[in-house]
């Protein structure tokens, strides 16, 4: 695993705190709940962590195994990006803003991983499949990201956020 791609979710779209993502990555979504659940039936996802508004972490898939989060993607050259790369999922609407809790949460988990794995790059999931997929989206701040991996120590683990 040498990419972290991010991603943003919420079930339904919008509303935060409910067990639907939960659901969803564990195959147990009752999609009879809600209108937009029903368009959802048959898609196997998952991710490897999901962070709450409030920071709290759920991991789904352990990172040396793949999860389903990428779908159809490449990033400099290289496809399949499930193959090669960790899957965050942050609680949040694609163009909308995220949480302090969100930001200082995915440094740490990010610290973490780069600790453990040659993690060279992070991006979002709008990097890997463009045109296809557009989060996190504009509401996610890769700066606010940058500087909350800066703050114990002067150089950043790893690119961030589709730098050149
Ligand atoms: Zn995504």
């Amino acid at each position: 695993m040498t990419l972290v791609v991010v991603h943003s979710i919420s079930l339904p779209p919008g509303e935060y705190g409910g067990d639907a993502i939960e659901r969803l990555f564990t195959n147990r979504l009752d999609h009879a709940a809600h209108p937009y659940y029903e368009g959802l039936r048959g898609l196997e996802v998952s991710a490897h962590f999901v962070v709450r508004r409030d920071g709290e972490m759920l991991q789904f898939v352990s990172c040396d195994e793949r999860a389903w989060h990428a779908g159809r993607s490449v990033w400099r050259g290289r496809e399949n990006c499930n193959d090669w790369s960790i899957g965050i999922e942050l609680e949040g609407l694609e163009g909308q803003s995220f949480e302090a809790a969100q930001y200082t949460r995915l440094a740490r988990l990010m610290r973490a991983l780069a600790a453990r794995y040659p993690i060279e790059e992070a991006v979002g999931h709008q990097h890997v499949a463009p045109g296809r997929k557009g989060d996190p989206g504009p509401g996610f701040d890769w700066m606010r990201l940058r500087r909350a991996l800066r703050s114990d120590r002067p150089r950043l683990p790893f690119a961030i956020g589709a730098e050149a």
